[in-house]
């Protein structure tokens, strides 16, 4: 594996600015993302994969075409171009710790950002490894362009080493996963004699995500009845209080300040308001899709109960699902987890068997009826300035990705 090359591809798409942008309305979601898809569609064409592809949305596919003479499944690997917009990626100065001591890292750029190693345990996991930090201005981007150049690697290495055996291997990166759209763009019947995906996107190492949250929002809307208050005296019907109600009832147990690994919750994230109209959308969540029919009846009932102590009232709850827990459809493809441990442990590791409290490309590719699990690619402290990934991290993710093919490639 060309960790030289690894490193120089990372540091440069991270300073290619792709922050998602969730109210343009456009797809991309924001120019910077398809900057870099050229950018990766045009390393792919100079690294010999001539099938590669570019669509205007910024969706870049390609095959790499199989070593093996007989018929095996094709697989396919995913990371995303975007960076959340939680945090600005505007000028990223990434910074190289080489030989890591295994000390706190003050960030040059700001001086009040400091990566602890109590807060930080992986970090202890790289000692004098090469650590890549941000200058503390700006998030860093290893989610997921860590994901970007582990696959790139793979690529190169899997070209460059044509002995390795190898099924079709299928390779798509995605624009606005950070903003709930990453599978939109994606042409699905491309995939469609796919065995399974992997997305590059979890944390650390060795880790693999074969469940995720299953999702649905609830918009509750109350309705009341607005006058002059001067002569509000028995007409006034004040929605914003009413709504205010509606949120002390919800139970505190059930919210995310309460709830840890796989307990789900009921979180109000956003209110818009008047007298007369206002409304709130409440994210359910939980890794038991049957529960979110249970969370969104507990909403009605509040709802019902607030009707009856204020009969001018009319306070309406609507839901509408987001996405699936993974679990659901990796049962149709029980080799996508079963090889991805053995990838691990062919790299003389530990895999890590882990749930996401959120969801991935994967939970839509997965309920689009491609299983697609999700694996480490070095990242920590995404959407953050404290952001930081491990050249080594990388680089075992890029090594997971090579056994993953050679395992694929014995499969019928
Ligand atoms: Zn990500």
């Amino acid at each position: 594996m060309n960790s030289a090359r690894l490193l120089e591809r990372f540091l440069r798409y991270v300073k290619i600015e792709t922050t998602a942008d969730e109210l343009s309305g456009t797809s991309p979601s924001s120019p910077g993302q398809l900057n870099l898809s050229k950018v990766l569609y045009n390393e792919l064409l100079e690294l010999g994969v001539k099938n590669a592809t570019l669509s205007p949305q910024g969706v870049v596919f390609a095959t790499v075409p199989p070593t093996v003479a007989y018929h095996t499944p094709t697989i396919a690997f995913f990371a995303h171009v975007d960076t959340s917009p939680e945090y600005s990626a505007h000028n990223v100065n990434p910074i190289v710790h080489t030989n890591y001591d295994g000390s706190d890292i003050v960030l040059p750029g700001d001086p009040s950002k400091v990566l602890k190693v109590s807060e930080q345990p992986a970090l202890k996991d790289n000692i004098g490894h090469s650590v890549i930090t941000t200058d503390g201005t700006t998030l860093l981007g290893a989610d997921d362009k860590s994901g970007i150049a582990a696959i790139m690697t793979a690529v190169e290495h899997l070209l460059e080493n044509p002995e390795i055996p190898r099924g079709p291997i299928q390779i798509c990166f995605t624009v606005d996963e950070e903003i709930g759209h990453g599978t939109d763009a994606i042409d699905m019947s491309k995939f469609k004699d796919t065995a399974c995906g992997y997305t590059l996107d979890s944390e650390g190492a060795c880790r693999i995500d074969s469940e995720t949250f299953s999702a649905d929002l609830a918009i509750v809307t109350v309705h009341g009845v607005n006058t002059h208050p001067s002569v509000g005296k028995g007409i006034l019907t004040n929605a914003t209080k009413i709504l205010s109600e509606f949120l002390t009832l919800l139970p505190p147990e059930m919210s995310p300040e309460q709830t840890a690994d796989r307990i789900g919750f009921i979180h109000p994230y956003s209110i818009t308001g008047s007298v007369a109209e206002s409304s709130c959308r409440i994210i359910l969540r939980d890794f038991e899709t049957t529960r979110l029919t249970e969370y969104a009846e507990l909403l009605e009932k509040i709802g019902e109960a607030l009707m009856e102590k204020h009969p001018t009232c009319r306070i309406e709850v609507k839901t509408q699902k987001q996405y699936r827990n993974m679990r659901d459809g990796l049962v149709k493809e029980p080799r996508a987890i079963a090889n991805a441990i053995k990838a691990v442990e062919a790299l003389d590791r530990e895999p890590i068997m882990s749930v996401i409290r959120g969801g991935t490309d994967g939970s839509l590719l997965t309920e689009l009826g491609l299983p697609t699990p999700n694996l480490s690619s070095g990242q920590h402290n995404p959407h953050s300035p404290l952001e930081w990934t491990s050249l080594e991290e990388m680089e075992l993710a890029a090594k997971t990705i090579v056994e993953l093919a050679k395992l694929w490639s014995h499969e019928e």
